[in-house]
């Protein structure tokens, strides 16, 4: 038997020639726990065993299959089957196996495959008392949440009913009758999901376990089982891992995070770090005690506190630039950790795809978040619905079709005009003198492709449906000639766009494409939590995850972000105590108290060589923030000082390095987009060609600026190089090359990366004057159309210069019959009438609104009720008078004209006025209002259109019964409305219509379908 290898320090190699009983191997992160893992099934096997005859159980698909490829190279013989593998794989192979080989995988949804399932029969959940507060979705994903948690603790639905129905009503009012109800929520999924033939993975384990205990010699096919970071497993997983081979079992865990209890086993403790170097473990440390030596080689940890998120995420894009470019680190060996992939992740990816540095968002819903799957998305959604006006606007805009903004813009006025859906919009669009001929070819195409997808919408399977229409769209050839350094995993991605549809086809033999597209459609809505895990740190790209499933990465730099005071970080749906068994209340990673430190810990001992820690030391409305308490600590003990980071404007070799990358990849893609078009008789191909041409001149210039001559200056430089290229092209070109921006951007000395995007993507888009809402030379503005545009100009673009039509949400539609029964309440001859009168009157409107009877209408329809009981009661009370409501304005700003209607004006006890907007939706605080632009805007509207003077702006927020004032302590905030204004307007004028992603504006944003800045 070959001895381990001699590098191995001696604890590990007394963990892997441990003699075969049951072992418990204890070190912290870091400490080679999978190796020793790895030496010892290489062990295991030399002395005889049969690699198939050994499980390996890992916490995550990811770990699995890299452990799996790191144990197949080294086995020179041959073998079955490896099964190395989560619990919940492992459980499969037993049921297939106990079941005589059907794969019980294939009938296993996710959980945004059971939400889908789950929202199509919401009616049949009895929810009466829990509150749907907005969302049916956000309600549906915290009850999949909790019973996959209870599911991890074996916990059952009848379980669950028995401590519901021994809960007295002595605890928090209401409580034991809302878990009651949530009993019969948690039945209702089980009987949903026995009706449908189908399971979850929580099933699966347990099922499996049922099994080993009726069928033990059957199942019982390993001789030795070897678990790898046994403090992440949840009970279920731990059970089932412990009972495959109760006798013959090595558990590696982390004491830090829990260690794994395992009757009768011997322990080994691994006591040196053979990742992380001194400094390291110091900070790791000073999070919880680590019982380990540090790594010999030298490490080094710095903290950044940077100037707010944006200063953040552009500190570390510049720095990973650096250690790229500078250092050769290849960007596999480089993580960035984050709270929050929607929030500071998406920051940092911006941040990265403006320096062209390969990256991968990692984690929740990134697989519905990319391009190649929005594309698939959008194309079933315009075919089960010709509607669907975002849909319709990403078909047009994306490769194969790629309609100009100006001609979206032209098919949707034609939509609205003549009252069409999107499809016989564009049919008519092909016969519209103002559509130009060029573009009425490309909606053909689309046409053409619809048609033929409509062909066998209703009849084909939905797999062979998926497949078809990736070709016919040329999604997977497209992603061949792209240049991203994650093609694979966008033909990974489109792979598993047809596994979905085959799996759906599998679990409904009759269905159609049409009810897969609503399928889909609903499973990507769901925000869940999508499988996709970090990478081996061979990856050839950036990896931006999750604080908290950082756990499977190790890498030599890491970026750990927002790391301020007020972190709060998602935390596991809560066991009640009732529930738990004694084995479950033992603290343990993966249990209820994954609290911050531990997370921390776990985050920075990534880290084999350097360590950032940062955060930003302001909010995103303004507040200061201070760093969390235990990143201070690990400060202080180190002893090391804050560097402060203020907004990185790039310098000049930086921007012509990153600017040349941008360029690179769009010219790679261009020469796809414009190759596929030469084969077809198009008006614009020669233009197509020579944008082309002047793409990859405009490369060559940036190539020859970099190599310019020491000490020439760059506006000398650029002379020289188009000199040169301006004798070797057409007069086409030259037209081109002179109205590109290129130049101008490169001597400009304020350059702002957001700009340069604008520059390197800006092909020959023509101007959407036409669709601006211009009033004279001014334009048309309201207090709405001001927010929209500065939370993002793209959703202002989107929403006000192409209307792209909606359909409101039954929040809307609530909220807008609210301010019609406020509105007619007060419009009544003689003043305002009784409460059974305005009662009557939401009732009149309830049925004219056309709700419906579902138990969130219900329960909308009760709060109504209530929330007007307290406002007629107020109404009675209040001291004020009452003067106007629904009292409409128009005035004029500069050249710009604005307008509104204010809910309610009255006349306070000292004669002053005070503006009254009604609100339906969550209150906000008079922080959260310290920016607020309506009530601003109606008090210079209140004085310029009506010669009134207001003294007090209030939002009253109907169903709280709360007014909020908007604070009076900015300054002079009527000059301040007024700049923003201008600023706005100007922004409209110049078609300044660059995204501003951040998490509270994408997350309800209506457009994310088709918003570029939302994708990866
Ligand atoms: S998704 Fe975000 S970036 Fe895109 S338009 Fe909406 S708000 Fe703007």
């Amino acid at each position: 038997m070959e001895p381990p290898p001699a590098d191995l320090p001696e604890a590990q190699r007394r963990a892997v020639t441990f003699p075969d009983r049951p072992l418990v191997v204890l070190g912290a992160a870091g400490t080679g726990k999978t190796r020793v893992l790895a030496e010892r099934f290489r062990w295991l096997v030399d002395g005889g065993l049969r690699p198939e005859k050994i499980a390996l159980v890992a916490a995550s698909e990811g770990r699995a299959d890299a452990l799996r490829e790191w144990l197949e190279r080294g086995l020179a013989g041959g073998y079955d089957e490896l099964v190395v593998a989560t619990p919940v794989e492992v459980a499969t192979v037993l049921l297939a196996a106990g079941t005589g080989g059907d794969t019980p995988r294939q009938s296993t949804l996710s959980a945004s495959e059971r939400f889908a399932l789950l929202m199509e029969r919401i009616d049949e959940l009895p929810l009466e008392r829990h509150d749907f507060a907005g969302s049916a979705r956000a309600l549906l994903i915290g009850f999949l949440r909790r019973i996959d948690r209870l599911k991890a603790h074996l916990i059952t639905a009848d379980d669950y009913a028995r401590w519901a129905a021994s809960l007295d009503e002595r605890g928090e009012p209401g409580q034991a009758a809302l878990e009651r109800e949530f009993s019969e929520v948690y039945r209702a999924h089980e009987r949903i999901l026995a009706e449908a033939g189908v399971r979850d993975t929580g099933d699966l384990v347990s099922d499996a376990l049922r099994l080993l205990g009726e069928r033990g010699a059957v199942t019982r096919r390993f001789d030795h089982v070897l678990v790898d970071d046994g403090h992440e497993l949840d009970l279920a997983g731990r059970r089932l891992a412990t009972e495959l081979s109760p006798q013959r079992i090595t558990v590696a865990a982390d004491p830090v995070l829990g260690g794994f209890s395992l009757e009768g086993a011997e322990r080994i403790s691994l006591q040196r770090s053979l990742r992380c170097p001194e400094p390291v473990l110091q900070a790791a440390s000073a999070m919880l005690d680590v019982p380990a030596a540090p790594a010999e080689h030298p490490g080094t940890v710095s903290f950044w506190r940077c100037a707010g998120d944006r200063a953040q995420a552009q500190s570390v894009a510049a720095d990973v630039e650096r250690v790229l470019t500078r250092d050769g680190v290849e960007p596999g060996q480089v993580a960035v950790l984050v709270p929050s992939l929607a929030r500071e992740g998406q920051a940092v990816a911006v941040a990265l795809e403006e320096r062209a540095v390969p990256h991968h968002l990692v984690g929740a819903a990134a697989f519905f978040q990319r391009a190649e799957i929005r594309d698939l998305l959008a194309w079933l959604r315009l075919l089960a619905d010709a509607s669907d006006a975002p849909a319709a606007v990403r078909v047009l805009a994306r490769p194969p079709i790629e309609l100009r903004s100006v001609d979206i813009a032209r098919c949707i006025q034609i939509a609205r005009r003549r009252k069409l859906d999107m499809i016989a919009a564009l049919a008519a669009a092909t016969e519209a003198p103002q559509v130009p001929p060029e573009a009425r070819e490309r909606i053909r195409v689309l046409l053409k492709l619809y048609r033929a997808g409509m062909a066998a919408f209703d009849t084909t399977r939905p797999d062979l449906y998926v497949h078809r229409l990736i070709d016919r769209l040329g999604l997977r050839r497209h992603q061949l000639f792209a240049a991203q350094a994650d093609v694979v995993q966008r033909l990974r991605a489109l792979a598993r766009f047809g596994e979905l549809a085959a799996a759906y086809a599998r679990r409904s033999p009759q269905a159609t494409p049409r009810q897969f597209a609503r399928f889909i459609a609903s499973v990507a809505e769901s925000g869940a939590r999508e499988q996709d895990e970090p990478e081996p740190p061979a990856a050839q790209a950036v990896q931006v995850m999750a604080l908290d499933s950082s756990a499977p990465v190790a890498a030599e730099h890491v970026y750990v972000l927002g790391l301020h005071a007020a972190l709060a970080l998602p935390t596991p749906e809560p066991i009640p105590a009732g529930l738990r068994s004694g084995a479950q209340t033992r603290t343990a990673a993966g249990e209820g108290d994954l609290d911050l430190r531990r997370v921390l810990y776990l985050a920075f001992t990534r880290a084999a060589t350097r360590l950032v820690v940062a955060y930003p030391d302001v909010g995103e409305r303004g507040a200061a923030l201070r760093p969390c308490p235990p990143v201070e600590s690990a400060r202080i003990t180190l002893g090391e000082e804050w560097e402060d980071k203020p907004e990185e404007l790039f310098g000049p070799a930086e921007m012509l390095h990153s600017t040349y990358r941008l360029l690179r990849d769009e010219v790679l893609q261009d020469t796809m987009r414009v190759g596929g078009r030469l084969g077809e008789l198009r008006l614009d191909t020669d233009l197509d060609v020579s944008h082309a041409i002047v793409r990859y001149l405009e490369l060559l210039k940036l190539a020859a600026l970099i190599q310019r001559p020491e000490g020439q200056s760059l506006a000398e430089a650029l002379r020289d190089v188009n000199a040169r290229i301006l004798q070797a092209v057409t007069a086409e070109q030259r037209e081109i090359l002179s109205s590109s921006a290129l130049d101008d951007y490169l001597l400009d000395a304020e350059r702002d990366v957001r700009r340069r995007a604008q520059v390197v993507r800006a092909r020959d888009e023509p101007s959407l004057e036409l669709f601006l809402p211009k009033r004279g030379d001014g334009v048309l503005l309201s207090a709405s159309d001001i927010d929209t545009y500065r939370t993002c100009p793209l959703k202002y673009k989107f929403a006000r210069v192409f209307r792209i039509p909606q359909e409101p949400t039954i929040h809307q539609r609530f909220g807008i019959l609210v301010h019609q029964v406020l509105e007619r309440f007060h419009a009544r001859e003689g003043g305002a009438g009784t409460l059974p009168a305005l009662l009557g009157l939401l009732d009149a409107g309830w049925r004219r609104a056309g709700f419906a009877d579902t138990e969130e209408e219900r329960q909308l329809r009760g709060k109504a009720v209530a929330a007007l009981e307290r406002y007629w009661e107020r109404f009675r009370t209040e001291v004020s008078e009452p003067v106007w409501f629904e009292r409409s304005f128009t005035f004029k700003l500069g050249p710009h004209l604005l307008r509104g209607r204010v809910d309610r004006v009255d006349r306070l006890p000292g004669g002053e006025y005070e503006l009254i907007d009604y609100k339906t939706g969550r209150p906000k605080n008079s922080e959260q209002l310290a920016d607020d632009v309506q009530l601003s805007l109606y008090a210079v509207a209140a004085r310029e259109a009506w010669s009134l003077d207001s003294s007090t702006q209030a939002y009253y927020y109907v169903l709280d019964d709360r007014k909020v004032a908007v604070p009076l302590d900015q300054g002079d905030r009527s000059q301040w409305i007024r700049e923003v204004t201008l600023e706005v307007a100007a922004g409209i004028l110049s078609q300044g219509f660059e995204p501003t992603p951040s998490y509270a504006a994408c997350s309800v944003c209506d457009y994310r379908l088709m918003c570029p800045a939302a994708e990866h």
